[in-house]
């Protein structure tokens, strides 16, 4: 402070005024330029990989728009005309998503498109029964056509013929689960891509279950099947490795107990009250709304830098190997 004044003291005014602001001026260059290097190194290190879509919202009028989050895309839902599926169906359409159902008997796709369009939604539909080659491969490529590509894929359908434990599973009731539940979501996924990328990003989700974690009631239940719905997860996983930087995301859904036609063979059984008593906090099954929700979260910019999760929504049910 004191050899500052004396210094001062000793100077011209002007001159003065002249040194500092040349001190300042280059004080401001070097920290400009080094904040510019900064910037660019930072640039660099986190700049968006081409083809990845990185969300940016300015505004809340930006919000506000976005809030049909789903609008002008278009979702393919296989076992989508009951269920879970079509349960997604529905909340992806009210989204603003043209939604592409599907399932194994044509009266059940028209039955489902009729109250869709009842409700105003956009929807279309055709018969696939997912463990068969040629209905998947129509389902994607007339998808692709008429829409140029298609933004998003729930692969739902699954298969569980013969419940109970592991070591009771037959061969034949093993290539049927693993045929339906792992290999047809794989090549769906996978046939999928071409026509995401047409796009410019996609969201791959793939329907789980709790039980791919093995708590303790799916010991009894479901043991090839629960089996089957961990591979899933690793399907998950790897997929969504391979497809980080191309800007489609993978992400499975694993509902607990759900009320449906698929699900009464859990949740009639007399056990299931004692089990859900002792693993699941909420101590209820679910509704197929209830994940309907999470898929609408899934399929949009919303969670953009979300993929290879596995997200549990069981009641708080056990969730981890
Ligand atoms: P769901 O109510 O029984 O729904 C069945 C739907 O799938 C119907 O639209 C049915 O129509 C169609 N479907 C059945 N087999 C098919 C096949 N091979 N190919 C194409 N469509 C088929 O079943 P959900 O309970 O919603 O189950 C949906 C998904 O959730 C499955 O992946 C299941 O593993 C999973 N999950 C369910 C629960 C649960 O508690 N419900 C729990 C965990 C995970 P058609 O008869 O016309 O084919």
């Amino acid at each position: 402070m004191e050899t500052k004044e004396v210094f001062a003291d000793k100077l011209p005014y002007h001159s003065i005024i002249f040194s500092a602001s040349l001190v300042y001026k280059q004080r401001r260059k070097s920290s400009k330029m080094l904040k510019n290097a900064t910037l660019l190194s930072r640039r660099i290190l986190l700049s968006p990989i081409a083809g990845q879509d990185v969300r940016q919202m300015t505004t809340a009028a930006d919000l506000a728009r976005q809030r049909r989050s789903l609008q002008g895309r278009v979702a393919v839902i296989t076992a989508s005309t009951d269920g879970i599926g079509f349960a997604m169906a529905q909340r992806l359409a009210v989204d603003g998503a043209h939604v592409v159902i599907s399932s194994r008997h044509q009266k059940n796709v028209d039955a489902a498109l009729e109250k869709l369009k009842s409700e105003g939604l956009s929807a279309s539909g055709m018969v696939c029964h997912a463990g068969v080659k040629e209905d998947r491969q129509k389902l994607i490529e007339s998808t692709a056509a008429e829409f140029g590509g298609f933004d998003i894929l729930i692969s739902n359908a699954a298969v569980n013929p013969d419940s109970g434990r592991l070591l009771k599973c037959t061969e034949l009731v093993w290539d049927k689960i693993f045929d339906v539940n792992v290999k047809a979501s794989f090549f769906l996924a996978k046939e999928s891509i071409p026509h995401m990328e047409k796009r410019g990003k996609g969201s791959i989700i793939f329907i789980s279950s709790i039980g791919a974690y093995l708590p303790n009631f799916a010991v009894d239940f479901t043991g090839a099947y629960a089996l089957s719905k961990t591979a899933l997860l690793g399907v998950t996983k790897l997929l969504s490795m391979e497809l980080g930087t191309r800007g489609i995301r993978v992400n499975s859904i694993c509902p607990g107990l759900i009320e449906t036609r698929f699900g009464d063979v859990i949740t009639s059984d007399k056990r299931t009250p004692t089990l859900m008593y002792h693993n699941c906090p909420m101590r209820r099954n679910g509704k197929p709304e209830e994940m309907a929700g999470l898929a609408a979260f899934l399929a949009s910019d919303d969670s953009s830098y979300i993929t290879g999760s596995n997200i549990v929504a069981a009641g708080g049910m056990q969730s981890n190997f």
